[in-house]
């Protein structure tokens, strides 16, 4: 599609802004001028290129009348012989400014190889830290280019490709801006892995007719309830992008069947309560998967991002993620940094003076202390490489660790024998917990004991990021703790078997044990016990084993809601409970009464889903006790020594105010209690009613986490509820 100028003054007039257009044409017909008779390599005349990147500009972002006049004269001053001069005098300083800075931008030598990649994000990011508009032109400048690639010559293509899924892809992303990274990805997966693009492509067209009306469905199952809300909410469906997929495909080595969120629906509201109060509602309508649920309005990701996030399964038992947010975290997710020019009015230039954008003030401030070049680009290379954090020993050594990684891969990153000595662990001088996640700059100081008998603790395998100190913790156990790797490892598998619903079989395990090299089944439980063998490998290969044996006795039974459940979900829960005269069957609790740990229990045998847990004075029980099922209760206990989770909820009435909800769920994220679900609503006296369902190990913590809570300001009340 070739843009003409009569689209972009279309465009531009079809907005609700105030422009130049005189100034704009103007800017035209001198960059037409001095391209005459240049054409692109499709044929096109080349001021069809600006054109198209001044209509990016518009559509995408609402840019102002200079970054307009600066994308039509992006390339006059690179390719032609108009000089820096002649744009001053007639549009003025701040065009020809954003055109030397994009000219810059363009000079800087884009080599992939890694010394160089800090020197050149280190250059982009001085240009763009003068003024942001240099890099939203140039990032719509490659937008375009990327668009029309398919015209070059193929290595060019390979090459342009490269360089905007290492550069000017994750700058988008670092400025925030959702909707322009996504579709740079796609576009350089598309000539970087054609085969992998086609493939995720075609696998989606395969059921586009079924998808499309899935996400109808659905939107209009949440319409239908969601319909009182003033102005109504605004309802999107889509699949997600390509490369999003490709890389849970390709990278994650998942299959695409077991990709659970290429579906995403999205709730756009008007205030911060009607997001809480829709996400109960759509945990109303549909089936909500456990450990699925993200709350980044309390707690935003580091580019700004806010929405709600949980994952539901719609009827035909198809999962599905639902994005609750308001227009302004709409608008920020989408365009990031650019949203400031589209939806405020009549900004210009600069935005360094806006507390948003603090970030781009530190580097800026970094910028003018670090005479020094080299930490410069250091600060910068920090800055941009999300892939690592740098952290420091009290003596200043940096430790370069992946993302995610906390203080026991620290520790055994500095030395085994401090990893296997730690006892604790100071980060800036404060005590810390070991699975503190560190921050880059972050000095880390690990204390130690010289007592010889004492070693990591067996969690600290599971706690760990980096392979290096997993295999470090694990060489340890495997060493020195044969009778516990034994106990243990029996422990996990039976639990693994419990859980699965399988069934105990001596001789299966022996035959798997041999199969990993291991001679006795005792061998294999000390494999588990210390890491050496994967659990979850021999867990499935005992469910081929069951599943095999469920053929031949029987033909396919339809699937259900809960068994998808306990399929997708990652850390379904430990039971922890001992059941008179029966062994080896599934446990769950019942949600009526929702039993913790040193409550009286007493279990119900189900038809088809193993035991339900019910508290002693639950209501059902009494009914239950009276009626023609009454052969059916068991005695039931709590396992003391077993360690296991239970759901909760709490109902916290509180005076209605600003970051309410906000404080609450810091405060639980705070104690490290996970949130499983949170629903919100304002009651008729105006005060606020939040039910929150967080996971406890037992009454203790429960007790604690409600004391809290009734200390926050304006809580009215905090208790636990017998209801979900
Ligand atoms: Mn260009």
């Amino acid at each position: 599609m070739i843009y003409t100028i009569e689209m972009l003054i279309e465009k531009i007039k079809s907005l609700d802004k105030s422009y130049d257009i005189e100034k704009i044409k103007a800017a035209y017909e001198l960059a037409d001028k001095a391209h005459e008779g240049v054409v692109r390599t499709s044929g096109d005349p080349y001021i069809s290129h600006p054109v198209a990147v001044a209509y990016i500009l518009v559509e995408k972002f609402s840019m102002d009348t200079d970054t307009i006049c600066a994308a039509l004269l992006h390339d006059v001053v690179e390719d032609t012989d108009i000089g820096l001069d002649v744009l001053q005098k007639k549009f003025g300083e701040d065009v020809a400014r954003l055109v030397d800075g994009v000219t810059k931008i363009s000079r800087v030598p884009l080599n992939t190889r890694e010394e160089q990649q800090a020197e050149n994000i280190r250059k982009i990011l001085i240009a763009m830290s003068k003024d942001l508009r240099v890099i939203i032109i140039k990032l719509a400048d490659r937008l375009h280019n990327m668009r029309t690639l398919d015209c070059r010559p193929p290595e060019k293509q390979c090459k342009t490709s490269l360089e905007t899924m290492n550069f000017y892809a994750p700058i988008a992303h670092r400025l925030g801006i959702s909707d322009v990274k996504e579709e740079m990805e796609d576009l350089s997966l598309r000539y970087l892995d054609p085969f992998g693009f086609k493939d995720i492509e075609q696998q989606l067209e395969l059921h586009k007719d079924e998808r499309d009306a899935f996400i109808e469905k659905i939107k209009s199952m949440i319409t239908d309830r969601i319909s009182d809300i003033q102005p109504p909410p605004i309802i999107e469906g889509r699949v997600k992008s390509i490369y999003s997929i490709y890389k849970k495909v390709y990278v994650k080595g998942k299959n695409f069947s077991e990709i659970y969120d290429i579906y995403a629906v999205r709730v756009i509201l008007q205030s911060v309560i009607e997001c809480y109060n829709v996400l109960g509602i759509i945990h109303d309508i549909f089936r909500p998967m456990p450990y699925r649920f993200k709350d980044y309005i309390a707690m935003p990701k580091p580019n700004r991002y806010q929405s709600l996030h949980t994952t539901v399964i719609g009827r035909e038992g198809i999962p599905f993620e639902v994005q609750i947010r308001t227009v302004e975290m709409h608008n920020t997710a989408q365009y990031g940094i650019a949203a400031h020019w589209k939806y405020k009015a009549g900004v210009q230039g600069n935005v360094a003076g806006e507390k948003r954008f603090d970030w781009i003030r530190q580097l800026l401030e970094q910028q003018q202390e670090a005479d020094d070049v080299e930490q410069l680009s250091e600060a910068i290379k920090i800055d941009l490489a999300p892939d690592d954090v740098y952290v420091f020993t009290p003596k200043g050594d940096v430790i370069t660790l992946p993302v995610g990684a906390n203080i026991i891969d620290f520790a055994y990153a500095i030395h085994t024998q401090v990893g296997n000595h730690m006892t604790g662990a100071k980060v800036g001088g404060r005590m810390v917990p070991l699975d503190h996640k560190l921050v880059t700059g972050e000095i880390v100081e690990i204390l130690t004991t010289n007592s010889e008998n004492y070693g990591p603790n067996r969690n600290w395998g599971d706690i760990a990021r980096t392979n290096e100190a997993k295999a470090k913790i694990r060489a340890w156990f495997k060493r020195e703790r044969r009778e516990e790797n034994v106990e243990c490892g029996m422990l996990l598998l039976e639990k693994e078997i419990r859980r699965n619903g399988l069934t105990h079989d001596d001789e299966l395990l022996l035959q798997i044990a041999h199969r990993q090299r291991l001679n006795t089944v005792e061998d294999l439980y000390a494999a588990i016990g210390y890491g050496g063998v994967q659990l979850s490998k021999i867990v499935t290969r005992l469910k081929e084993e069951h599943i095999k044996q469920q053929k031949l006795m029987q033909a396919n039974q339809p699937v259900d809601v809960e068994e998808t459940i306990s399929r997708f979900s990652k850390k379904a829960q430990g039971s922890g409970v001992i059941l008179d005269g029966i062994d080896d069957c599934v446990v769950n609790f019942a949600q009526c009464c929702t039993p913790l740990p040193g409550d009286e229990i007493i279990g119900f045998i189900t038809r088809g889903y193993g035991v339900k847990i019910h508290k002693c004075d639950c209501r059902n029980v009494a009914i239950g006790l009276e009626s023609e099922n009454k052969d059916r209760w068991i005695k039931a206990q709590w396992a003391g020594s077993m360690s296991s989770f239970f759901r909760a909820t709490i109902d916290i009435i509180a005076e209605d105010r600003t970051a309410l909800i906000a404080d609450v769920t810091t405060l639980i994220s705070a104690n490290r209690l996970p949130i499983y679900e949170i629903n919100a609503h304002k009651l008729k006296n105006g005060n606020a009613n939040i039910t929150v369902t967080v996971e406890v190990s037992g009454v203790e913590q429960l007790k604690n986490i409600i004391a809290r809570l009734q200390k926050v300001a304006g809580v009215i009340s905090a208790e636990r509820t017998g209801k979900f």
